[in-house]
């Protein structure tokens, strides 16, 4: 696999030129003194698919040659990947299969249907989803989409952190929520190359640690994936991002589930922003960790707002021993 380089990420933002309008990076002053510093949210939540993920699948899709377009593509998600190759190959007309874990975000299942993708259910979490769609892509004779080991996917990513740097060339630290790693990846590529004084601090679930404990420990690992937050539910450590990681990352936090309650409720109260739990990961990582990030211009990457009903219904009413 090749690790893509940052002439990939300037290739990727000649091919999304046309597709994906920049995102805004604001400043809120409520929110700025909530969490104490100066803080810049980028909103990826306002996507077309509502997550950053869109980025990745339009650029791989249109690499793809004419052929293996033809023969489809299946991937495995737990709804944000989903919605983005969905997305892609309804674009390129391109027929697309999804493997979801059972009990999916009925509205991340129903958003891949509408877009004209077929939904399959099977296993309990992402790493039975993604064994079913290997079997299912060999069966089809089509192209298996990995969640994260896809230089493409990570190269089309990483032109929302050329954004970051344009938008703000004097941003301290960006933070970055992880699941398999393409997003963290792709920052440290462009970071380093275009603000290499910037750090890239990455964020995960306490109750889904793998990315985060493979790369402390520097090996890939296998943990329990406990999160409510399934953009950051992976079970364990993908190869290619963690390559990278590795390079390039500063620091990795890990955060419990009702600090990231607490901060879907403060970007809501503060920045009028719903973000779903994976999206409100990084401002989750400012309030439980608030003396790592004093004195610093820090970027929060708000990754994507695709929340369930239940969900949606729940931010106004954070735990009361989380609320900020
Ligand atoms: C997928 C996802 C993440 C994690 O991104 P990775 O590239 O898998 O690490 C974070 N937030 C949201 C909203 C996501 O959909």
């Amino acid at each position: 696999m090749r690790t893509p380089s940052i002439s990939d990420v300037l290739h990727a933002r000649r091919v999304l030129d046309s597709l994906l309008p920049p995102t805004p990076l604001r400043s809120y002053s409520a929110l700025n003194s909530t969490v104490g510093i100066d803080v810049l949210v980028k909103h990826e939540n306002i996507q077309p698919t509502g997550a950053f993920k869109v980025r990745g699948g339009l650029n791989l899709l249109a690499g793809m040659p004419a052929d293996e377009q033809r023969r489809g593509i299946i991937g495995y998600s737990t709804g944000n990947h989903a919605q983005s190759l969905a997305y892609a190959a309804a674009r390129v007309g391109a027929a697309c299969t999804i493997v979801m874990p059972e009990n999916p975000n009925p509205c991340k299942a129903a958003a891949v249907r509408a877009l004209g993708a077929e939904v399959i259910e099977a296993g309990a979490a992402l790493g039975e989803a993604c064994e079913y769609a290997g079997k299912l892509a060999a069966e089809r004779g089509a192209r298996l989409v990995s969640a994260a080991n896809e230089p493409a996917l990570i190269a089309g990513v990483g032109t929302s952190y050329l954004e970051v740097f344009e938008q703000a060339p004097d941003v301290d630290v960006v933070v970055v929520p992880v699941g398999g790693g393409s997003g963290a990846a792709a920052a440290c590529l462009v970071a380093s190359a275009v603000a290499p004084d910037c750090e890239v601090v990455a964020v995960q679930a306490a109750a889904s640690p793998a990315a985060h404990d493979s790369w402390r420990s520097g090996e890939i690992v296998t943990r329990p994936n406990q999160t409510a937050a399934e953009g950051l539910a992976t079970g364990s450590g993908f190869e290619l991002t963690q390559g990278i990681m590795r390079q390039h990352l500063s620091d990795f936090l890990l955060v419990d589930d009702d600090v990231i309650a607490a901060a879907q409720w403060v970007l809501l109260r503060d920045a009028h922003t719903v973000a779903e739990r994976a999206g409100a990961a990084s401002m989750a990582a400012l309030l439980a960790y608030p003396q790592r990030f004093a004195g610093r211009r820090v970027a929060v990457m708000c990754t994507g707002s695709n929340a369930s009903e239940d969900e949606l219904r729940g931010i106004a009413q954070p735990p009361v021993a989380a609320a900020a």
